[in-house]
């Protein structure tokens, strides 16, 4: 059986967040259980772009403070460390992150250490899966004496979904995750680049900032939703089973997730997950947009679900009235399909990893449906979805 905590709590105020994760982790045993005075403790946050704090594309910096100022107490000493996605002038842009987010401004204030993994230095680990011969994973993930993985609850316009599994991603430094997305471009794979990363990390305790989550085309192009909730627990593919059935999604429906779990990093199955806390029960969250990939193949017969894929195929198309001519989808496009001077895409070459829709930091990459019925449907569904949503409030 895996624990699953789950903790209401409406806003970011540091007080209210650390009596809810203090009161969590008491059902987790204690913080005894997991640290000790003197231990170096790294909190791996999620730190994807130079986003603010009420974006909800970054776990929000008061809830990190909340973890700071609860791990000070126990008389450890805590890294703020992460790597963050893309590139601009062929640099990843992670120090601008940590101002941009307020996380530089937290650790000042609380007396934390900002580790930013693309200056840290990397370790060489064997890939369990035998993908690749050997990976390079940020320093601080081995030199701390524990990791707390404090992911962000949020859809994901390519792999659907993102929260604890997906978050160690940024264990890998700088730009190197583009030859990760070059080598597993296909979800399920990139599941198995996942997959490794956790046996070689092995973070040993996942807290989710899902207090605001952020709803449709996430990780950063999406709309916040006010979910209030803290989930805690040891097991990333539990926390994110339960995560995703507030969703309404079935991680059966998320090929990451099928595949991490195809490989045992943990549980999968809602009847093997206890639940505590402030629910016994996933509390659905009603009117949660989710993004246009999405969808339910049930008992459908493959051929006809292959042919709804199609139909359905959304690509990224960059608007040149919004671009700004950053070019950091440019220099964070795995393998080059977008040309500096137009930005027009190459079809051919695009590989649908959607890092460039995901980094844009100004909404200038749009999601496209080939298909002229497909997005008169999709039009009418997102306006029944927020219809509903409406109705619910
Ligand atoms: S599409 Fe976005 S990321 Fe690409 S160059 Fe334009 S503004 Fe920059
Ligand atoms: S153009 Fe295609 S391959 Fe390149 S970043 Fe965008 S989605 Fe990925």
């Amino acid at each position: 059986m895996a624990d699953v905590i789950i903790k209401e709590c409406r806003e970011y105020d540091a007080e209210i967040i650390k009596a809810q994760i203090n009161a969590g982790m008491e059902l987790l045993g204690g913080w005894g259980r997991f640290v000790a005075p003197g231990m170096k403790v790294l909190l791996k946050v999620n730190l994807i772009g130079p986003k603010k704090a009420d974006s909800a594309a970054v776990t929000h910096a008061e809830f990190v403070r909340a973890l700071v100022q609860i791990l000070k107490n126990l008389g450890c000493e805590v890294w703020i460390g992460d790597s963050s996605g893309g590139a601009i002038a062929g640099i990843a842009p992670t120090a601008q992150s940590f101002k941009v987010s307020g996380l530089a401004r937290v650790a000042e204030e609380e007396g934390a250490v900002i580790k930013n993994f693309d200056r840290e230095g990397a370790v060489e680990v064997k890939a369990e899966s035998g993908l690749v011969e050997g990976m390079y994973l940020a320093g601080p993930m081995f030199d701390a004496d524990f990791v707390i993985n404090v992911p962000k609850l949020k859809t994901h316009s390519a792999t659907l979904y993102t929260g604890a599994v997906k978050n160690l991603f940024g264990c890998i430094p700088g730009l190197k995750k583009a030859g990760y997305h070059r080598l597993a471009p296909d979800p399920k794979d990139l599941g198995t680049v996942l997959y490794d990363i956790h046996r070689a990390v092995k973070a040993g305790l996942h807290i989710m900032d899902g207090i605001v989550a952020m709803q449709g085309e996430g990780p950063t192009a999406g709309q916040a939703y006010p979910a209030g909730k803290i989930l805690i627990s040891t097991d990333p593919l539990a926390l994110d089973t339960v995560a995703a059935a507030m969703l309404g999604m079935d991680i059966a429906e998320i090929p990451m997730l099928q595949t991490v779990k195809e490989r045992g990093l943990g549980t999968a199955d809602l009847d093997k997950i206890r639940l505590a806390g402030d629910f016994v029960q996933p509390p659905v969250l009603r009117g949660f947009k989710l993004p246009k990939r999405y969808r339910r193949s049930g008992n459908w017969n493959p051929a006809i679900v292959v042919k709804f894929i199609d139909f359905m195929r959304a690509r990224p198309y960059i608007d040149s009235k919004l671009c700004k001519n950053c070019n950091m989808c440019v220099e964070s496009c795995p393998v080059q399909a977008i040309e500096q001077q137009t930005k027009r895409i190459d079809y051919k070459a695009c590989i649908e990893c959607m890092c460039c829709h995901e980094l844009c930091l100004h909404k200038a990459v749009t999601l496209r449906w080939d298909n002229r019925l497909a997005a008169f449907f999709m039009k009418l569904y997102n306006k029944a979805i927020a219809a509903g949503a409406a109705k619910s409030k």
